[in-house]
Order: structure tokens, then sequence, then C-alpha cells
């Protein structure tokens, strides 16, 4: 590891990216792309088990327009207090330190608010299928991601009825979506059990269907094309005439015209002393997997009166699972996942629910779901990309993109306004 210096040689990065997930990695990829030098410092693999990027879903979504913090959720927090195993759930022991996080969050549960953050969340996802394809193709990792659409599966009217608001917003997004009734259900998705009376199917989705090695494979294409990799622990930063220069970490400092924050859940204290104070929190969610199925579904599902979801990965089946609050490095509770298994069995044809593994991972988040995509409010040349909450792998590489665009002070042709860190 070599630490730089500040004297501008071929060695140091114009640009150091903190994090190395699908946000970091997708930063640096698009940075690269404009002919930047560029180091990304995580103790982490990227790609690997310790990050949010390697667990999740695999949805690439063109749909998911939906914040947490919709209208009506007020009325779950008792329940979500109450059952450590329900679908939105909150540590007891945690709720002094998430309580200026769950005042703004219910602020922004109102219809207008809630609508606001879903313009601000489609903003981002209507330019995530032309960012994807350019990081897919010059990645060489095609055939990871699988372009079947997604679906939504309700088993009764009532179920169905509630997701009225849910599709109103993707009418107001133009987010593309069918209603589909029981059969049409049944010949699109035949691992089902015909148990479901509804689905809403969005045909733009996509599925990676490895979303570890995806952001391995992205890691690797960017050394591959001259990018560095360290495997250190940001902790600080220096200044010089009050501007932040250079990124102190486990393995030595690093010198920088331009620092990007992309450390997922662990964003927050790297963000102040850069200069943003924002109410970050960890939604974690966790996932299993169990063998493969008979007949493997094609695309990823969700179950809506059950709020879990499923994803054919190419080692099996994915089962994931809803949003806990608690302190970031909490130790997991496998219950929450565990509990969901007989749903799953009952949702597809002779599944067999041998655990083959299990993981918790954490969601970046905001109250109001929508990341922060810009500049630091008070460092002109620090760039803050955190904070996508249910939708980084869907996200990444539209915020790389926007990201370079920054860097190189160009227009990224949207207005960043939402995104701000001190919206
Ligand atoms: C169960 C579950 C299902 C999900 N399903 C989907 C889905 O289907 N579709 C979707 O779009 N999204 C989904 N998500 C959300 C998505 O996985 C996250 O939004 C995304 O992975 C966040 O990416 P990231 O790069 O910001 O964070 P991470 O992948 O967590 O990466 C952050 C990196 O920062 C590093 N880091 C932390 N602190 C420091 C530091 N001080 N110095 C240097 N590095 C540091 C960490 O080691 C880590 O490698 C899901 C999440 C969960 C938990």
């Amino acid at each position: 590891m070599s630490s730089s210096s500040a004297s501008g040689s071929q060695d140091t990065p114009d640009i150091v990216v903190i994090g190395g997930g699908i946000v970091g990695i997708s930063c640096a990829l698009f940075l690269q792309r404009d002919g930047r030098r560029v180091t990304v410092i995580d103790p982490a693999e990227p790609g690997s088990r310790d990050q949010t990027s390697f667990g999740n879903a695999g949805s690439i979504s063109s749909s998911s327009v939906l914040p947490t913090a919709m209208p009506g959720i007020y009325k779950k927090l008792p329940g979500m207090l109450m059952d450590p195993t329900g679908p939105l759930a909150i540590q007891w022991r945690y709720l002094p330190r998430l309580t200026p996080f769950l005042l703004s969050f219910l602020r922004y549960s109102s219809r207008a608010n809630a609508e606001n953050s879903g313009r601000a969340i489609a903003s981002v996802i209507h330019r995530v299928a032309a960012a994807y394809q350019i990081l897919l193709d010059e990645t060489g990792t095609r055939d990871l991601v699988v372009r079947n659409g997604a679906l939504k599966v309700f088993k009764t009217d009532e179920s169905f009825a509630t997701s009225s608001f849910e599709r109103q917003l993707l009418e107001q997004n133009d987010c593309r979506f069918d209603v589909l009734n029981e059969d049409e259900l049944r010949q699109l998705e035949p691992s089902l059990q015909p148990i479901f009376k509804h689905a809403i199917f969005m045909p733009d989705s996509q599925t990676a269907v490895n979303p570890g090695a995806m952001v391995r494979r992205f890691a690797e294409h960017f050394v591959a094309k001259g990018g560095k990799i360290v495997r250190a622990e940001a902790r600080d930063v220096r200044f010089v005439d009050g501007v932040p220069r250079t990124v102190v970490t486990t393995a030595g400092e690093f010198d920088a015209e331009t620092i990007v924050l992309a450390a997922g859940a662990w964003s927050r204290d790297m963000a102040r002393k850069l200069g943003a104070s924002v109410l970050l929190e960890a939604e974690r969610g966790y996932h299993i997997m169990l063998p493969k199925p008979p007949v493997m579904p094609k695309r990823f599902i969700t179950f809506a009166d059950r709020k879990f979801a499923t994803l054919p990965h190419e080692d099996g089946l994915r089962v994931t699972t809803g949003v806990e609050y608690a302190k970031v490095d909490a130790p997991p509770d496998y219950r929450r996942i565990r509990g969901m298994l007989p749903f799953a069995k009952e949702s597809f044809r002779d599944l067999d629910t041998t655990e083959q593994s299990i993981w918790l991972g954490r969601r970046p988040t905001l109250p109001n779901s929508v990341p922060v995509i810009g500049r630091s409010p008070r460092h002109n040349n620090v760039l803050l990309a955190f904070g996508h909450s249910h939708l980084g792998l869907t996200m990444g590489p539209a915020t790389g993109q926007i990201i370079a665009d920054l860097a190189a002070d160009r227009d990224p042709g949207l207005d960043l306004t939402p995104y701000r860190a001190d919206r």
C-alpha cells in the first residue's frame, strides 16, 4: 500500500471514493470512464458478504417508487415496537437514538410528502436502465442480469386494495405496469402455487441473479483499467485552508482533489466530518438461501401479504425480508427471516426450505427513502452518494453517472434539490 502525497504524481489519485459497494464501485467506474485516477478505500472486498450489495434481492427495479414513509404508516408504529419478527420492527433499546429519525419519518409520511418522495425516487429510477447498460456492457457482465420484469403478488382482494396508493404513484411517475388476474399470473410465473388472486407486473424491471458476483466483476474491471482498491477503513479527514484534502485511513493517508463518500449505512460519521449532518439509519434486512426449487421462478417477486421477496439466484432461491431498525452493528435476530419460511413454502410448488445460508444486511436509509446524491453543503470538492435504502442495487450505476457529471462540472440533467444532504 502506498500512501499518496499532494505532489500530483501519477500515483496520486484525483479522486478518493470511500466505500466499494455497488454505489462506490459504480461511482469509481463512471469517474474512471472520464479519465480520472480513482482510488477506492474499503475494508471489505467488493461483492463480499460484508456488504449490503452482496445479499440483496437482486431487483433492478423500474417501479419501486413507494417510500417506506407512506400515508397511514403511523398506525403501524405500535405494532413495529411490539413484534420483533414483523415486517417492520424496531428494537426497543434503540428507540431513544431513533427518535429524531422517526419524527422526520412521520412528517414525510403525509400524502403530499410521500408523493414528492416517490417523484424523487422515480427520477433516478428512469435513468437506471441506461446507466446499467453502460456498466454491464463495458464490464462484460450482461450474463448476470435477466430482463424478465418483476412481480408483486397478492392473495386477497383486500391486500390488493392496499396497493392503490402505490399504483397511483406508478401512474403519476410514468412507470409501466400491468395488473394481472389469477390465470394471467399462472401463465407468466408457473413456479407459484395458485393461491394469488392478483398481481402487478412491472415489465421494465430486471433481475441480477448474483448481485455479489456482479459487484465483484465491476470491481475487477475497475482494477484491470488501472483503478486502485485499498483494503482500509477511512477514519478521518485533514483540511488545507478549510478544504478537505486528505482521507486518513487505517492504512495511511490519501490526498485527493475530490472525495466521494459512498460508505452505505456507515456513512453518517464521515458525512459529518465532510460537512453534512444527516439522519441516516440502517434499515436492516435478512436473507436465507434455499435449494433451487424444481420450477425456478423467472424473476424477482414481492409477496405483499407477508412482506417478503424472492430472488432466483444462481445458487438457489433467496428469500429476503423486511425492515428492522436497530443499531447498525447490533447482533442479528434471525427469527424474522426464519419466520418467513412457512409462507415461502406455501407460495412455491415443491419448495425445500432447508436453510443453506443466512445473512444480515444494512440498507442505508434517510427518513423519506430518498438518497443523498450531490455536493456536500459545506465543501464543493466533496461528493456524497449514500442512503439508497431499498434501491441501492437499482440506483448504484445511475448515481455513479451523476457523481461523475458533478466531478466533471457537467450538468447531470436532473434537478438535484431533492437529493441534497440538507434537504
Ligand atoms: C434484504 C435486502 C434486500 C434488498 N433488495 C434490494 C433489491 O432487490 N434491489 C435494490 O435495488 N436494492 C436492494 N436492497 C438495498 C441495497 O442492497 C442497498 O441499498 C445497497 O446495497 C447499498 O449499497 P452501498 O454501496 O451504498 O452500501 P454497501 O454495499 O453496504 O457498501 C458500503 C461499503 O462501505 C464500506 N465502508 C463502511 N464504512 C467505511 C469506512 N469508514 N471507510 C471505508 N469504507 C467503508 C463498507 O465496508 C461497505 O463495503 C436490499 C437490501 C437488503 C438488506
